[in-house]
Parts: C-alpha cells; sequence; structure tokens
C-alpha cells in the first residue's frame, strides 16, 4: 500500500504533493500559499507569536489568524497566480 496520497491545500484548495501547516492558524496549506504568506506584512510578527507559544509549552498553538486585510492580500496573490499560470 502506499503511503502517498492526494492532499488538498486547504487554502487554494489546489492538489499538492506537500503541506505545510500555516503560521497564522492551523490551515494546512501548499508550497504557493506558504511562499504567498510569508509576503505578508505581518509574517513576522505571526511568527514571533508562534516561536513565544511555543517556548511558553504551548504546542498547539492556533496562531494569531488572518485579519480581513492579510485575507484580501493572500486572496489578490492567488489571483495573479492563475493569471501567470
Ligand atoms: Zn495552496
Amino acid at each position: 500500500m502506499s503511503i502517498l496520497r492526494k492532499i488538498k491545500c486547504d487554502r487554494c484548495l489546489e492538489d499538492t504533493a506537500a503541506i505545510i501547516m500555516s503560521m497564522f492558524n492551523r490551515d494546512h496549506i501548499c508550497m504557493l500559499c506558504k511562499s504567498e504568506e510569508q509576503e505578508l506584512p505581518s509574517y513576522e510578527r505571526a511568527r514571533d507569536a508562534d516561536v513565544e507559544a511555543y517556548k511558553l509549552g504551548n504546542k498547539n498553538f492556533e496562531g494569531i489568524g488572518l485579519s480581513p486585510a492579510d485575507s484580501e492580500a493572500l486572496m489578490q496573490m492567488r489571483a495573479k497566480r492563475v493569471i501567470t499560470n
């Protein structure tokens, strides 16, 4: 039995071979979505909060969440992605 299976990105809903946890919330996202969220101005804050929570022993940190502005910025990056493909 193969352990390989199709995975869907929680954020852009595309099939992907690899998935990683978002720094902002509990979404399991593809590498494209990951690189896009790293471009958000609030990424550093999300990462710092994650590191801080881990240091305090919280290994199930929910993340700081995506603000409406963050979600909008990600949506625009995804829209561009479709055009350039
Ligand atoms: Zn994605």
